[in-house]
């Protein structure tokens, strides 16, 4: 009959719609998890480049590398080299190479 297969042609026309819309959800969801990757992927990159800075500090250094070293760690970073060069009785000043 023609009207059912009106019918059927419209709810074959529903699904699709449904199915768009259904993609259309999971596409923004892979969006959000994207840039939450991004995300950590940046957090991963700030995180290995604090590390190298301090890596750096723990040996005695000139003072454009400490000067430069300030534009990467944040003041409890800083601490946290100070109390490493002191837990090798190093003085904590990243310029000086006596003992602490
Ligand atoms: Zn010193």
């Amino acid at each position: 009959m023609m009207n059912d297969r009106k019918t059927l042609r419209e709810a074959k026309k529903d699904r699709r719609i449904k199915k768009e819309k259904i993609v259309e959800k999971t596409n923004k969801l892979n969006r959000k998890q994207q840039l939450l990757k991004k995300t950590a992927e940046q957090r991963m990159i700030f995180k290995n480049l604090t590390i190298e800075w301090q890596e750096k500090l723990y040996d005695p250094v000139d003072s454009t590398i400490l000067q430069e070293s300030a534009k990467y760690l944040l003041p409890h970073q800083y601490q946290e080299v100070i109390e490493e060069r002191n837990a090798y009785n190093l003085c904590g000043y990243p310029l000086c190479s006596n003992n602490k």
